[in-house]
């Protein structure tokens, strides 16, 4: 019988790095991104394993510069860190310049005081970057910075006399408005039997905050945070470096020089001479090119009339029922697609009739079925759905023109009318804004419970996904009609197709939207609680 694979002292120096030694499969441990990048990478090119690899390619190696790289004690200057990490790169990678490397390591970063327009700049990767940021349903966006001032963006390029005071007032509404719609929906809802103070407490907190967040311009402030590769973020770096937002260049900036401290090799490039800044000047160009060639904007969309909330299903496929069940049937035989044929109601229901919950996903023969949708709703909800990434979507500038939803649940408690005329008075100085700084840098002042129009092109699996979850009794009411109406929109067109997505709730959804979730928290604390005591 072979005897383990590393001797004693071997042993000692790799379990530091790795969950075990005697095993196929294990995890990597206190390394720098860079090195994990580097091992991995070197799969492609040699039948060792990969233990085997660091120990001899990299500790026992001495021109690698690993130990100056991850040796102890460790390097707490950053200067002399980001060296180490290039010196090692180029060593190891020499001759394996492979983009795709970039893909395996990478960093978690947090971009705060960020307005919520640049956060939606930062979060419209897709593939690569996972982000979460801070939600306007369970946070105050009220609280006061160190300077005793509101919390929303204040660049030299808005330096207009009516920004600010426009956007204090829709603070001073929503700050003044908090309390009060607070107590007023404990008093709808009061708390009930069995029911815990903190879950009762934080239901009817984030029921107002719901209510209110309409009120906070695009220019609020946000934290957030964003997890990704290297290749990701080099690409998300050379994006926003291009953007037509200042606050989003400097990002750029930011971004390269804090990630050039933890993973530089895998970012070099994206503000580089050769290909980020060209990259970005050509999206930039590009952009410019395309708006020239654009007749202006439509005239009877101006402030005013507005247009009502609406989501349209503007193209689908109609033969994607065919083209689903011919996918479905495919990995089951030797035939061409084109050739698959089956009958859609037995295929369709083998496939996808006995799912128990929306957790269950729905296989890949149904991304064969598309569907665009145009839809105008309120900068909030299209700031909630613009998280989805397994769909194409874009939008348009944020303005004033297309109209702004007041929540009916404020009329109820008869606090409408600040309401309205808050965000009419950040629209009268949109307005003014626009003309004289122009209609990029006017969004910062518009509330978010004005209207955007935007598109999402999406497979049915990915509508199977949005909708089920989107419409859950516990979300905002804005983002669930637009779940809702986009189900509609398909079940008209296909019902079959549309038939299996049993967890849409196309009901009214919860008054009290956590209320539910709150108390399920409760019951999870109170299971931890019995299993700690
Ligand atoms: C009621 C509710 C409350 C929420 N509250 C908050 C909040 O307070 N703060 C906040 O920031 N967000 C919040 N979210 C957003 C949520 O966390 C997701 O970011 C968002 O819904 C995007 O959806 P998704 O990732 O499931 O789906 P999509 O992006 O549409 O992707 C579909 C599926 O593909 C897979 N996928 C996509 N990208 C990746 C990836 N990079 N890595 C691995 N798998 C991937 C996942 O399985 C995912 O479910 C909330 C959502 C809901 C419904």
């Amino acid at each position: 019988m072979a005897g383990p694979e590393f001797n004693v002292a071997e042993s000692a120096l790799l379990s530091r790095y790795f969950t075990n030694l005697d095993r196929p499969v294990f995890a990597l441990r206190n390394l720098p991104e860079v090195v994990k990048g580097a091992l991995f990478s070197r799969y492609s090119r040699t039948e060792k394993s990969l233990r085997r690899v660091l120990l001899d390619e990299f500790i026992n190696e001495p021109d690698s510069g690993f130990d100056r790289l991850a040796g102890t004690p460790p390097v707490d200057d950053d200067m002399v860190a980001v060296r180490r990490a290039e010196e090692f790169y180029e060593r190891v990678l020499v001759g394996y310049g492979d983009d795709s490397v970039a893909e395996l390591a990478g960093a978690h970063v947090a971009v705060e005081q960020t307005s919520t327009l640049a956060a939606k700049a930062l979060e419209d990767s897709r593939i690569g970057i996972s982000p979460l940021e801070k939600s306007t349903r369970y946070v105050r966006f009220d609280r006061l910075g160190l300077d005793g001032r509101y919390l929303y963006y204040r660049g030299p390029e808005l330096a207009h006399p009516d920004y600010e005071p426009a956007a204090d007032a829709l603070y001073e509404v929503y700050t003044g408005l908090v309390e009060p719609a607070t107590l007023a929906i404990r008093e709808r809802f009061p708390q009930e039997e069995g029911e815990t103070d903190r879950a009762w407490k934080s239901a009817t907190r984030a029921k107002a905050l719901d209510l209110l967040r309409g009120l906070l311009p695009a220019g609020a402030l946000t934290n957030l945070g964003l997890f990704g590769n290297g290749r990701a973020f080099e690409y998300l770096i050379t994006k926003m470096a291009a953007h037509e937002l200042p606050e989003c260049r400097r990002l750029a900036t930011d971004l390269h020089h804090e990630l050039s401290l933890v993973i530089p090799a895998f970012v070099r490039r994206a503000l580089d001479d050769k290909y980020g800044m060209p990259a970005a000047e050509r999206i930039k160009q590009a952009r410019d090119r395309v708006a020239r060639q654009t007749p202006s904007l439509l005239a009877g969309e101006g402030r005013g009339g507005g247009l009502r909330p609406s989501v349209s299903l503007v193209d689908f496929d109609p033969e994607a029922e065919r083209k689903v069940v011919a996918a479905a049937l495919f990995p089951h035989s030797n035939a061409p697609l084109a050739e698959q044929s089956g009958d859609p109601a037995a295929v369709l229901d083998a496939l996808l009739a006995d799912r128990a919950n929306r957790r269950q996903r729905v296989p890949r023969a149904l991304e064969h079925a598309q569907y665009e949708f145009e839809i105008v709703a309120n900068f909030a909800a299209y700031r909630d759905l613009h998280r989805h990434r397994m769909l194409t979507q874009d939008r348009q500038l944020l303005g004033t023109g297309l109209g702004y939803d007041v929540p009916p649940g404020l009329g109820e408690l008869g606090m409408d009318s600040r309401f309205v005329s808050a965000v009419e008075a950040a629209a009268a100085v949109h307005g003014r804004l626009e003309k004289e700084v122009g209609p990029a840098l006017a969004q910062y002042v518009v509330p978010l419970a004005f209207h955007v129009r935007w598109y999402f092109r999406a497979n049915l699996r990915e509508i199977y996904h949005l909708c089920e979850l989107r419409t859950t009794p516990q979300g905002h009411a804005d983002y669930r009609w637009v779940a809702q109406e986009m189900f509609r929109r398909v079940a008209e067109v296909h019902p079959r197709l549309a038939a299996y997505a049993r967890f849409v709730d196309l009901g009214p959804g919860d008054e009290l939207e956590r209320r539910k979730a709150e108390r399920r928290i409760d019951a999870k604390l109170s299971a931890i609680n019995r299993l700690v005591r």
